[in-house]
């Protein structure tokens, strides 16, 4: 079930890219596992994927030890600073940097594990009062401030978009975040790339690949419904 499901993620990715001429290389597919028991992990992993997603520290430490160590785990959801500490040397990603205070303090717990950690920074394109993440107007400012860190790694950009029945309805956010990463990068800050635009999830990947996303996070359409909302 699960290798199917991953197997039509993979195929519908292929053609949206074909759709607007682009390489189904440059997206990756991040398997969204939150809620989800290590089994369903393991027979993901065991169909192919290396990325998994989860929304709680607690969740990538219970299960990081007990799947194999090439796995990229990718923390998705809202991270409080003093929790930054257990996955510092656990994540391979952290899509959800909202603010200058989270970063120092992903820069302080990274110095200790003598790495840089790749980070995204969370925007609320939608300006939803529901959702994490920064407005437009506060990304560049953030990113001048933060260019500086020593053991961050700016890759992008990531966005919720809206739960909407038609995924048409969120092209023009998939655009809007595009066309910001495209005006950081004319800014030409120190040390920030926009390589990553993390956007799409399992009701609307598709028309964010074709708007440019380079990460999906795809959970309900890999693992099946989630008992609970997160
Ligand atoms: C749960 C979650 C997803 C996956 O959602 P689906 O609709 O199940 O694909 C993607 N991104 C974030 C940040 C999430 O919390």
């Amino acid at each position: 079930m699960i290798a199917e499901n991953l197997e039509q993620v993979r195929n519908n990715i292929k053609e949206a890219c074909m759709a607007v001429e682009r390489d189904p290389s440059e997206v990756t597919l991040v398997a969204v596992s939150k809620t989800k028991p290590v089994e369903m992990l393991k027979e993901a992993y065991d169909a192919g994927a290396r990325v998994f997603g989860e929304n709680k520290v607690q969740e990538i430490m219970d299960k990081y030890d007990r799947l194999p160590g090439d796995i990229q785990w990718h923390m998705i959801g809202h991270l409080q600073r003093n929790k930054v500490k257990y996955i510092a040397d656990k994540a391979a990603m952290i899509h959800s940097v909202d603010s200058l205070r989270l970063a120092e303090a992903i820069e302080q717990e990274a110095a200790k594990h003598q790495r840089r950690i790749p980070i995204l920074i969370e925007v609320n394109v939608a300006e939803e009062e529901s959702k994490f993440g920064l407005k437009t107007s506060e990304v560049i400012p953030l990113l001048e401030t933060i260019s500086e860190f020593e053991h961050l790694e700016v890759k992008g950009l990531m966005t919720i978009a809206p739960y909407v029945e038609n995924p048409e309805d969120n092209r023009q956010i998939f655009r809007e975040l595009k066309k910001l990463s495209v005006d950081i990068t004319a800014k030409n800050i120190n040390n920030i790339t926009m390589s990553v635009l993390s956007m799409g999830m399992t009701g609307d990947y598709q028309v964010a690949v074709q708007e440019g996303s380079t990460m999906v996070r795809v959970g309900t359409g890999i693992f099946g419904e989630r008992d609970y909302k997160h």
